[in-house]
């Protein structure tokens, strides 16, 4: 993140200088048009440098002093406006013009809060590095289907796999709507093409578009990930950045936990990520096909502790919506 909120910053940089840039160009196709109105302009200047002196050192006679110069002033800048309109020159020509006029694209407001549009290239940014930029746009809370899960009794569980996913869901918004405030982790298990993902994903758009960092992995992925940080050479370094996120962001999902690969190595890596995690408070989703036994017979104790201590287990179930049309 620390690289990214630089690339910002030196894009800000870029922005006003570019401003300033354009600015004086078009001050200066005004006075080689009209080379009055650079007489009128540094006129404007000194008449404000003398009125600054005047509030600053006083004077025998102040306020006569300030209606003069205010008197002065205000028929320079009738002139001037005369001039620029009768060289078809708009008004505001030769003022700054950034990208946000509300920050003058510093990306600070003057109180000292981050402007919106600061804000925005944040969210960007967490977009690009979540891995989920494309898959977003479709799948989200509102596009959620509960007519899809059947409102009949399913096995011995209570509640119809429909009402389950109405629980299911109503424990995900409020997962998203506490976030920040109160610290939870959830792990998702049950049987494939029963919405796992989907909740997955339609956590972190929201969770996304509040400005938190949300990192989405695949079990898979995050083994390979870690494979490239830990033993490769060459993409150590974009590597690295990746790595970090996974400990830093604000959320971090790992989906299809158990389809990777699973010896000492992941064991220990898995461990290392969730153990560091749970002891700074940041929070995580987990969703994994393998049943609660499962889980346990194939990760290590250590890994099956932090998970049945930690983690609210949410049983998905129902039958395969990837097969009903
Ligand atoms: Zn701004």
């Amino acid at each position: 993140m620390k690289n990214r909120i630089r690339d910002i910053q030196t894009a800000y940089q870029l922005r006003r200088d570019r401003a300033r840039y354009d600015q004086e160009r078009r001050q200066n196709e005004i006075y080689d048009k009209v080379p009055q109105i650079r007489a009128i302009d540094e006129e404007i200047a000194r008449t404000g440098l003398k009125l600054s002196k005047l509030v600053l050192y006083g004077h025998v006679d102040p306020e006569k002093a300030i209606r003069d110069l205010e008197e002065a002033m205000k028929k320079l800048k009738n002139e001037r406006a005369f001039l620029m309109t009768e060289h078809n020159f708009p008004l505001d020509y030769a003022e700054m013009k950034y990208t946000c006029p509300l920050c003058s694209d510093t990306g600070h407001l003057p109180n000292g809060q981050l402007c919106k549009c600061y804000r925005q290239q944040l969210i960007e940014h967490a977009y690009d590095m979540s891995n989920l930029k494309s898959v977003l746009s479709r799948e989200n809370f509102s596009a959620f289907d509960f007519s899809l899960f059947s409102d009949e009794p399913f096995k011995n569980e209570t509640l119809t796999p429909r009402d389950n996913m109405k629980e299911i869901l109503s424990i995900s918004e409020g997962f998203v709507h506490e976030f920040g405030k109160k610290y939870d982790n959830l792990l998702f298990y049950g049987a494939t093409g029963l919405g796992k993902t989907f909740l997955c994903h339609a956590i972190a758009k929201a969770l996304l578009d509040k400005g938190h960092t949300v990192i989405y992995q695949t079990a898979f992925g995050l083994i390979k990930l870690l494979e490239k940080y830990t033993f490769g050479e060459a993409g150590r370094s974009e590597a690295a950045e990746a790595y970090q996120m996974l400990f830093e962001s604000d959320l971090l999902i790992i989906d299809d936990l158990g389809t990777e690969m699973v010896n000492t190595f992941t064991n220990t890596e898995i461990f290392n990520l969730i153990n560091t995690r749970l002891l700074r408070q940041k929070p995580m989703i987990l969703s994994t096909n393998l049943t609660p036994v499962q889980l346990r017979e194939t990760y290590s104790e250590r890994v099956a502790s932090r998970l049945f201590g930690e983690f609210r287990f949410l049983y998905f179930y129902g039958k395969d919506l990837r097969w009903e049309v």
